[in-house]
């Protein structure tokens, strides 16, 4: 028997030990599009509730923009729906090669390469420029997908502390008999918010002869003064060689990554990724829609500068409200709760309270580093930050926490 009742037994152990942990993932069902309020059925079968958003990558409000989603169709009716293969047979059209030439010059680079999301250009471009004689050094908080890509190529790994300059010098230089070197980075961390220190590391990587990655997935569109990521808010527009990024968050939210930096990486990558080969590239529809979201995003600075408003308030709010936040300067806010059922206790309560928020736990953070991440979008308005703010001091006066710090809310929850 293929399927056998040991298997069986086995997984739904497996499974069971997974909820005695009190680790189990639920999935919610959404039953409208993507907004600053969206319709809830949870538990599954329940009837429908509208509550506020506050977990979504929705940053600019994009999602279910009314003119993003009329090029979408409009886009659905030129070039149809499918493209019924990869890209090198016969899988690409015209749009998609004019979307990667707008990419490039929002992202400042040379050339761009799309992938069927960011997940596959993370899995493909290590693999397609590097081999033995090189090495890769890593940020440790780096995305699982960096992680994953990492592991299939051949290259040396090597990590260094999280935003620490001074240990990745110290790498960089252990390094230096190696071929090539390539430093890699999110530019915005997702779990905390916090930016990486993209000068310090472009200037370690010209004295030590290295190569710098950024994934900005969680900063293309909104982060820097005209939202072009990262790198513009740190001031090295132009010096970092592969940035990967996703159309999946504030650029639209529907799917779909990119490769983009060096010329000839991106050729490289073109001839040699394997999820660029060998797997079908983002659908007509969805790069009608993205070229749409790149006029919006070129156009006007007016919804980055929204979010970048929402955010200030919303941090300084939970603040004066005694929550733990982790600081930063990214609509990304972890709440902070350290125990992992806490954190999902929390989470239930503010969904009674119409707020949609979920609490992140061992293995998406680390033991003990339980938390409600909270982000913030161009599509609040004040009410819904208002009445966020307010359910969140309802909560937290339900459990305790409210003025405690982290030590105190260990004590009272323990890990
Ligand atoms: C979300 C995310 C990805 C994955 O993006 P997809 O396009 O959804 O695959 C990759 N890297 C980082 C840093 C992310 O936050």
């Amino acid at each position: 028997m293929a399927y056998s009742d040991e298997a069986r037994a086995s997984y739904g152990r497996d499974l069971e030990a997974i909820r005695e942990a009190g680790l189990f993932k639920e999935e919610r069902y959404i039953r409208s599009p993507h907004a600053a309020n969206i319709e809830v059925e949870y538990p599954a079968g329940a009837a429908g509730r509208t509550v506020i958003n506050f977990c979504a990558n929705n940053y600019l409000g994009l999602s279910n923009h009314p003119e993003v989603v009329a090029a979408a169709r409009a886009g659905l009716d030129r070039r149809g729906y499918g493209m019924s293969s990869v890209r090198f047979i016969c899988g690409t059209q015209d749009i998609h090669r004019e979307l990667e030439e707008r990419l490039t010059a929002f992202l400042g680079t040379e050339d761009t390469l799309l992938f069927p999301s960011c997940l596959d250009a993370n899995a493909g471009v290590f693999e397609a420029i590097l081999n033995e004689q090189d090495v890769m050094i890593a940020d440790r908080l780096v995305h699982a997908s960096i992680v994953d890509g990492m592991r299939l190529c051949s290259a040396a790994r090597d990590t260094y502390k999280h935003g620490s300059l001074a240990h990745l010098e110290e790498k960089l230089q252990e390094h230096q008999d190696k071929r090539y070197r390539l430093i890699i980075t999110d530019g915005v961390f997702s779990m905390d918010g916090d930016l990486a220190p993209l000068a310090g590391i472009v200037d370690l990587a010209e004295k030590y002869n290295a190569m710098v990655f950024v994934d900005e997935s969680h900063a293309s569109g909104f982060i820097g003064r005209t939202g072009r990521g990262t790198h513009e808010h740190c001031g090295v527009l132009g010096r970092i060689d592969i940035i990967t990024t996703t159309l999946g968050k504030a650029l639209g939210g529907a799917s779909g990554g990119c490769v983009s930096g060096r010329r000839e990486i991106v050729e490289l990558c073109r001839q040699r990724a394997r999820p660029y080969l060998f797997s079908n590239t983002v659908a007509p529809v969805i790069v009608s829609g993205a070229l749409k979201v790149m006029d919006l995003v070129q156009a006007s600075t007016e919804r980055r500068d929204k979010l970048e408003a929402n955010t200030r308030f919303w941090r300084e709010g939970l603040t004066r409200i005694g929550l733990d936040i982790k600081e930063g300067d990214s609509p990304i806010v972890p709440v902070m709760l350290y125990n992992a059922k806490l954190a999902q206790d929390v989470a239930r309560d503010l969904y009674g309270e119409g707020i949609y928020a979920v609490g992140f736990f061992f293995p998406v953070v680390a033991k003990g580093q339980a938390r409600i991440r909270t982000q913030l979008s161009a599509a609040h308005e004040m009410d819904h930050l208002e009445r966020g703010l307010a359910a969140f001091e309802t909560v937290g006066r339900k459990y305790g926490i409210l003025g405690k710090n982290k030590d105190e809310i260990k004590d009272m929850y323990g890990l």
